[in-house]
Order: structure tokens, then sequence, then C-alpha cells
């Protein structure tokens, strides 16, 4: 007995110190490229080649147990009106065609976040699919996923590393034009130039201090590298000055252009940008629509128009 039950315990022990380690998880999964708590299947196939399409069909999601999940209980514990099996996509149903944005709004705790982890197949759904060019997630390989859906956080993590480290990491074996043009993309190849040691430059926690905006716009030039298909971003709410805000604006429109998204919008501008507007609620689309459609309706994006966007320029 001892045996059998000391490898199992060991296991499961490892599990929960991974789980306890990844509480922000969204930053870490971005940069590290972690392999989501899901397995391949052993038939898995790539996801198909050519401009890609995103499709959620009546997908419905709760996440695990407390007991399961170290990650969950101490949610439970943050917010203890939300049990943490309570489901949190109640049907959702939607598609994002070849190049199209799809900006999701709604009240905190909509399930905005949730529904971007299932595209990058963090976790998968209960029931109903979620589809990128018409295979299954999760019939799809995890590395082809990886290869396809570029995902950027809100607060863009940066390894204690160099610049061109930190971005080579997007895509190794870049080289360092394909770095610095990227690096033009996103509006941030003029601060680096300013830099006396330009791309060698350690950046992070104890190195050189990047702005706010300047974490963006070097987290949307590594997603420019990256050149994924398929982006996922939660536009960052921080307060930024007027000419980071220009700049990131100008970034971002460059990162998205020709790619298939879905924003977890925050800026009107961005907003104003999108082919479809899914208005997000207790875990169901209430409304869905462009902007003008929408606040002509009056009812629940109206409202959220006028008491979180309208102020903005
Ligand atoms: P939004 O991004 O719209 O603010 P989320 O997708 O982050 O909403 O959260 C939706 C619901 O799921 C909330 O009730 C939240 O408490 C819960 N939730 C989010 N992440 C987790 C998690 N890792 N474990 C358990 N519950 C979670
Ligand atoms: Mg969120």
């Amino acid at each position: 007995l001892m045996r059998l039950y000391g490898p199992l315990t060991s296991l499961s022990n490892v599990h929960v110190d991974v789980m306890t380690a990844l509480v922000s998880f969204d930053r870490v999964f971005e940069v590290l490229d972690l392999e989501p708590m899901v397995a391949e299947r052993p038939d898995a196939r790539a996801v198909p080649d050519g401009p890609a399409s995103v499709e959620f069909d009546d997908v419905r999601f709760r996440y695990p147990a407390a007991s399961e999940v170290s990650l969950a209980s101490l949610e439970a514990v943050a917010r203890p009106d939300t049990g943490p099996s309570q489901e949190v996509l109640r049907g959702i149903t939607f598609t994002a065609r070849p190049g199209e944005m799809i900006a999701l709004v709604g009240p905190s705790g909509a399930g905005k976040t949730t529904i971007t982890s299932l595209v990058s197949r963090l976790y998968d759904a209960d029931e109903g699919a979620v589809r990128i060019n018409g295979l299954d997630v999760r019939e799809a390989t995890l590395d082809s996923i990886r290869d396809t859906v570029g995902v950027v956080m809100q607060d863009a993590h940066l390894f204690h590393d160099t610049i061109g480290a930190n971005l080579a990491y997007a895509r190794p074996g870049a080289t360092e034009e394909e770095i610095w043009e990227a690096l033009r993309a996103a509006q941030i190849a003029d601060l680096v130039e300013g830099l006396p040691e330009g791309l060698q430059t350690v950046v992070g926690d104890r190195g050189y201090r990047l702005s706010g905006g300047e974490k963006q716009r070097l987290a949307l030039a590594r997603l420019l590298l990256k050149a994924p298909r398929v982006v996922v971003l939660d536009e960052a709410t921080a307060h930024l000055d007027s000419e980071s805000e220009v700049a990131v604006q100008q970034a971002l429109k460059i990162a998205l252009a020709g790619r298939t998204s879905l924003v977890i919008a925050h800026r009107l501008s961005t907003i104003r940008e999108a082919d479809q507007i899914l208005v997000v609620q207790d875990g169901r689309v209430v409304e869905r629509g462009r902007h003008e459609e929408l606040l002509a309706r009056g009812a629940v994006y109206a409202e959220l128009y006028r008491t979180q966007f309208s102020s903005e320029p």
C-alpha cells in the first residue's frame, strides 16, 4: 500500500504546488508558454492553415472545484459570494471571421477573461465547442494552438533580461532586423534606439524602468514578432499620458491588422473599430452588434457606454 500511495501522494502535491505558483496565471502563461492544464489527444491534429476563424458554439464552462485546484480555492476565498463550481459561461455563441476584431465588454466578473482563456485552451469547455478554422481545439495539438494564438494580457510582464532577449523569446532565431521591424511597428523603436545600450538594455524589476505605455508597446512588438493568426488581448486599463495613449493605439492597430482578434476592450477608440461588440453579462452574450447599432438600441450597451466610456475623447 505504501508503494502504491507514496507516488500518488507526491504527484498530487506537485500539482498543488504548480497551481499555487501560477496565481498570476494569465501573465505567466503569456510569457512562459506553460502547458495549459489540458491534455493533448493521441490523434490530435494541427490547426488548419489559412486565415483563421474563431467560433464559440454554445459554450458552457465552470472552473474546476476548489478541492481539485488550489487556484480556484484562492479565488473562492477572495470572492466568497462566488462558489467555485458555479457556471461561469452559460451558452456563449459567436463567430469571429478571418481578420475580424471582436470586442468583449461588460461588467467585471461577467466572464470575458474566461472566454479568452478557452481560445488559447488554458481550459476546455464543459459543453459546446471552441473551434479555430473549423477544428475543435480539443482535437488540436497544443503546439499548433500556441503557434496560432498570441496572447497579450494586461500589465505585460517582462523578464529581467535585455530588451532583445525579451523580444526574441517570441520567435527564437529572429534576426536583429526583424526585431527592429517589430519595434518600429509597435512605435517603440525610437525609445530603444535612444538608450545607451540599445537592444542590450536590461529591463524588468531591477533594470531600466519602462512606463506602462512602453511596456505595452514592447508586448505588442513581441506579438508582432510572433505573428500569430489569432490575437487574444486584454487591453490595459492603466491610465496613460496622452502621448503614450496615441502610440499604444497606433501599435495596437498595426498589431491587429489582418489578424482575427478577441479584445477585452476598455477603450472607446478600440470598441468603435470592432466588427462586432459582444456585451457579456453573467456568462451570456446579452447584446451584440456595432457601436452605433448598440447605442441606438438604448439598452445594456448604451448604459455601459454612458457610465464607462462616454467621458473618453
Ligand atoms: P471578467 O473578465 O469579465 O471580469 P472573469 O472571466 O475573470 O470575468 O470571471 C468570471 C467569473 O469566474 C467570476 O465570477 C470569477 O470570480 C470567476 N473566476 C475567474 N477566474 C477563476 C478561477 N481561476 N477559478 C475560479 N473562478 C474564477
Ligand atoms: Mg477579466
